[in-house]
């Protein structure tokens, strides 16, 4: 007899694994399928997540920007040390040891949630069904109450720059080098890309970014983005805009990358090539034929607001489904489906989903950029605080960046923020809430910060947006 869960969820991402978390909450029976296999050869439960993206890549650039400080600002704050060094197989021990404890820690919390883990390949059948072919061991097929699909995404390979693993290589590869590249070429300069490009350009690495797109960072505000570019140019990141990459050849060296420009066609010599231009859903052996489940044409299963796809009881989540592909995007995805399994009420606030990029400074923002206010017609003004006038930023020799805050002329709603500088990945988070409150501006002018705080910024940039500012001229 076939086993039966209430929940088959196929996925152990950040979507994945906290769905079945949560439907296991709920009291029902879960299992969760998934099929990661680490460069080692052993299964991890984490997705990409917490193999080979935001894990790996925040301690590398934790590392990375430890190395840069101890080189640059130690000696400001009268530290002397010898040469500082940098030990490359001891900072990938430490990001190694990180991923399998983390991934570790889910293998764990599925065990004490009494969710079944399942290591293999799952695949949705009609009606339901679930295909399951375990790593070791004979196919199985399970009924499910409900299934999950939440099997993320994998990197955009370019026709003009095919991986060999070793030369041209993607994000995880990258992460993973065990030596700094002398002549660094990353194609893309999205988040994925500037992250890598950061780590490695702080290692020693001349780094070059090339981007087909001519605004830098287009789905920032363009404040932001012009302060984070100049921010960049002074680490020494050497990023070409409007760049569209042709071709590449493997020569002795390195490789050869061709793109053109507005000036025509250029050519640039690389020891190791990073192709970080973005990520396609992943559904590849996913779906029988008649498991009616459909793609749109960029591949993403189609799901509506509450992420139920086109197939009663199936619903799809996280990267594999629309929407921006971050990672806590998709685990309230996960929360969602879960719960309207079990019968609550439940929805996704898609409107202040923050962004971040972890470079230094760091860049973060959530809700609408002033050009989509613009755009959209409703009046608006805008408040602006920079860290240079911040003490906590002072005495961090982090001063470099803003906030931005942006409201709404008619009620004082905030429509915006946006900031780059220190910790602005963790600054958002009261952004993020204010917003989740429908909070106006003067709710952030009469919430008290604490001095000296990185988030007395946010303060007095919405005391800016009514030329309010106390530590800043208006
Ligand atoms: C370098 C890098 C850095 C990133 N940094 C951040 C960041 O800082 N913050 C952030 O929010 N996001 C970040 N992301 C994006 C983030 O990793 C993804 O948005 C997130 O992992 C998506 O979660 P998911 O659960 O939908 O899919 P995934 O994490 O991709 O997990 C899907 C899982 O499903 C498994 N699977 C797929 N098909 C099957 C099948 N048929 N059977 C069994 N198992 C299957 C896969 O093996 C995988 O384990 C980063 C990504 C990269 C590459």
């Amino acid at each position: 007899m076939s086993r039966q869960f209430d929940v088959v969820v196929i996925g152990a991402g950040p979507a994945g694994y906290v769905a079945a978390i949560r439907a296991a909450q709920h009291g029902l029976s879960v299992a969760c399928i998934d099929e990661w296999t680490n460069k080692d050869g052993k299964n991890a439960f984490g997705g990409t997540c917490l193999n080979a993206g935001c894990i790996p890549s925040k301690a590398l650039l934790e590392s990375s920007e430890l190395f840069h400080r101890a080189q640059h600002e130690f000696k400001k704050h009268g530290i002397t040390t010898g040469e500082v060094g940098m030990d490359i197989t001891a900072m990938q021990k430490r990001r190694a040891g990180i991923v399998r404890q983390l991934t570790a820690g889910i293998a764990g919390l599925l065990k004490a949630n009494k969710i079944e883990g399942l290591v293999g390949h799952g695949k949705l059948l009609a009606g339901k069904k679930v295909e399951f072919t375990p790593v070791n061991g004979d196919v199985e097929t399970i009924d499910a109450g409900h299934v999950i699909l939440a099997t993320g995404s994998v990197p955009i390979e370019l026709p003009v720059a095919r991986y060999d693993g070793d030369k041209i290589v993607d994000s995880w590869d990258a992460l993973e080098f065990t030596a700094v590249p002398k002549r660094m070429g990353v194609i893309g300069a999205g988040v994925i890309g500037l992250e890598i490009g950061s780590v490695w350009a702080r290692l020693g690495a001349q780094v070059t970014v090339i981007e087909a797109m001519d605004d830098f960072l287009f789905m920032a505000d363009r404040d932001v983005a012009r302060t984070a570019a100049k921010e960049f140019k002074k680490q020494g990141l050497d990023i070409r805009l409007g760049a569209k990459v042709t071709g590449t050849e493997l020569v002795k060296q390195g490789v050869s990358v061709t793109y053109e420009d507005k000036e025509g066609t250029q050519s640039l010599e690389v020891d190791q090539l990073v192709v970080a231009v973005g990520r396609r859903p992943f559904t590849d052996s996913l779906l029988a034929e008649d498991s009616g489940i459909q793609l749109d044409d960029r591949g993403f299963i189609v799901v509506d607001d509450e992420c139920r796809t086109r197939v009663k009881g199936v619903f799809a989540i996280g990267d594999c489904v629309r929407g921006p592909m971050l990672a806590h995007k998709g685990s309230e995805e996960g929360v969602m489906a879960a719960n309207l399994i079990a019968g609550e009420i439940s929805e996704v606030n898609y409107d202040v989903v923050p962004s971040v990029i972890y470079t230094a400074p760091e860049i973060a923002w959530v809700g609408k950029t002033e050009q989509q206010v613009k755009e959209s017609g409703r009046a608006y003004k805008t408040g602006s605080f920079p860290f240079a006038a911040s003490g906590r930023a002072k005495v961090m020799e982090q001063t470099s960046g803003m906030v931005k805050v942006i409201a709404a002329v008619d009620d004082d709603e905030i429509l915006g923020v946006h900031i780059v500088g220190p910790m602005a990945g963790e600054l958002i988070a009261e952004a993020v809430l204010a917003m989740e409150f429908s909070a106006s501006t003067e709710d952030l002018q009469r919430t008290i910060h604490a001095h000296p705080s990185l988030a007395e910024a946010i303060h007095e940039a919405a005391l800016a947006v009514d030329k309010r500012a106390l530590n800043y001229i208006n």
